[in-house]
């Protein structure tokens, strides 16, 4: 951005960014400039993304462990949108869920009860198979099958998908509201003096994607995704 500024010329360099913890990349063009682009998404949705990738690299443990954090926050997230809607303050919202913050079980209650209060029906949640084949590979080191990896991603995906779907149709202002406050606190966490911007990367579970486009089941997701990672290929 700087360099067009500057010189009228876009740079038309590409570079390799590392995505950062909050859900950024940073980057210095070869002119110094730094550069910050915050992404609109969500943890839960690029956690996805990461996902897939590494099923697509080869690391089927690696992908399992990201598909079940996507889901943890993917529910993390599903309560922070309906308090939101009921006009809870984030202040609130805030000190309450420290209280949870380090228990996913704690968490998964929450959601649970919320969910239920709310539509009047169980929520969605992973059967015993999947959460057996989670704590393998997180607590016992076990090494993932590519198809392991896979039922798994499409288990957290069929888990997620209904409850996003009810998200995006009956909370929407809410959702913006939870878009916006992390998109503000991305930019604000940057030094003084670095150039932000942002940008929009949708996932396979996206809170942007048009109810009109179908969703992507994950052999299908990981097929265009091998495209796109072809086409952009250093
Ligand atoms: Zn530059």
């Amino acid at each position: 951005m700087v360099c067009f500024q500057e010189s009228g010329q876009p740079d038309d360099v590409r570079y390799m960014a590392e995505l950062q913890d909050d859900g950024s990349f940073k980057l210095k063009c070869r002119n110094g400039h730094e550069t910050r682009i915050a992404l609109q998404e969500q943890r839960f949705e690029y956690l996805m993304e990461l996902a897939a990738n590494a099923i697509l690299d080869g690391y089927f443990r690696e992908a399992v462990v990201s598909f079940a954090s996507s889901l943890e926050r993917f529910i993390e997230f599903y309560i922070r949108v309906v308090l939101k809607n009921k006009n809870v303050r984030d202040e609130v919202i805030n000190t309450t869920w420290k209280q949870l913050s380090k228990q996913s079980e704690r968490q998964l209650g929450a959601y649970m009860m919320l969910h239920l209060a709310e539509r009047g029906m169980t929520a969605p949640i992973l059967s015993n198979e999947y959460v057996k084949l989670r704590n393998e590979v997180v607590h016992k080191g076990k090494v993932a099958s590519r198809e392991e990896a896979i039922r798994y991603g499409n288990a957290v995906l069929i888990t997620i998908i209904p409850t996003l779907e009810e998200l995006k149709e009956n909370y929407r202002d809410s959702i913006e509201a939870v878009t916006r406050n992390h998109i503000y606190t991305v930019h604000n966490a940057y030094t003084s003096g670095t150039v932000t911007s942002t940008m929009s990367y949708p996932t396979i579970v996206s809170l942007t994607r048009d109810w009109r486009v179908q969703q992507p089941d994950l052999i299908t997701w990981l097929e265009q995704l091998e495209k796109r990672r072809a086409k952009i290929a250093w």
